[in-house]
């Protein structure tokens, strides 16, 4: 009934945009951090080296491109191939409702699903960033097989290159900001999938969009922050509840031709 309720919403929204977690990519195979298997509800020690790894790139940065490349993080999301959680948003976004994708994840999935408009709010593994010039490259037009030996990518800027991926302490790039604003603003409805909506500024982003007027549907395991401010709650796993919402707005957008 929720459901179809939400199916509604999302026909008749002007701009409906959708903000995203690690959740939406555990069924990929790509652990979260926060979940009941998340990488650091098993292991602390994660958590704590997460939040320094920002700072071991400041301080040293080829001892920084030696920790990143041997993780073993970044070959799970090497490996992972889009679920149907990434294949619904693709496909809300061809039918013409979703306008706009703002993820925390850095693993491409929505990209190799289909959706052609994706803000990677935290970054992007594919990607690298200069910290000193802002310029963002693809990380194929850099050789990072020799960071053994203490060869490591520079920008043209002359500054060293750092993943594009943002680090607990390091603020968002300001375009990437910018831009996600932009979208938060113009949106009347407001997907959050798959996100424990504890990590900020990206946490703040429904609370922006609610107190513009936005609706808020909520699709997570359990609940979180966000559940008190949301419209809609749907509970259960985004590769079975956003397919079903498809579905949904499927047969109200057929049914509403057949009748005019
Ligand atoms: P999180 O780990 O804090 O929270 C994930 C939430 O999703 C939890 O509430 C969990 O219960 C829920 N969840 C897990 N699997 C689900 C499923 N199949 N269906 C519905 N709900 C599900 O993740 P977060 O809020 O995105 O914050 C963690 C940060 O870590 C983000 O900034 C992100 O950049 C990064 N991260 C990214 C990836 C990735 O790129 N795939 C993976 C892990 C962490």
């Amino acid at each position: 009934m929720e459901l179809r309720k939400v199916a509604e919403v999302l026909v008749k929204a002007k701009y409906a945009i959708a903000l995203t977690g690690a959740g939406v990519s555990t069924e990929s195979g790509i652990p979260d951090f926060r979940g009941p298997n998340g990488i650091w509800t098993r292991n602390p020690e994660a958590e704590r080296r997460a939040y320094e790894i920002y700072h071991v790139f400041l301080r040293d940065p080829v001892e920084y491109w030696k920790e990143t490349l041997r993780s073993p993080f970044r070959e799970a999301i090497e490996k992972a191939k889009p679920n149907p959680s990434h294949y619904a948003l693709a496909e809300l976004e061809r039918m013409g409702i979703l306008k706009a994708i703002i993820t925390q994840n850095i693993d491409n999935l929505h990209q190799k699903a289909g959706s052609r408009n994706v803000i990677d709010f935290h970054g992007n593994i594919y990607y690298l960033r200069c910290l000193k010039c802002g310029s963002r490259y693809r990380r194929e037009e850099f050789d990072l097989s020799r960071v053994e030996e203490g060869l490591i990518p520079y920008c043209y800027c002359g500054y060293p290159l750092k993943s594009d991926v943002v680090y607990f302490g390091e603020p968002i790039p300001r375009d990437v900001y910018e831009k996600s604003l932009e979208e938060v603003e113009r949106c009347d409805l407001m997907i959050v999938a798959g996100t424990s909506a504890v990590v900020y500024p990206a946490a703040q982003l429904p609370r922006i969009a609610k107190s513009n007027g936005a609706v808020i549907v909520e699709v997570n395991a359990e609940p979180t922050p966000v559940t008190e401010i949301a419209d809609y709650s749907l509970r259960g796993r985004t590769g079975e509840i956003l397919p079903k919402i498809v579905e949904e707005v499927r047969r109200i957008r057929s049914s509403s031709q057949e009748s005019s």
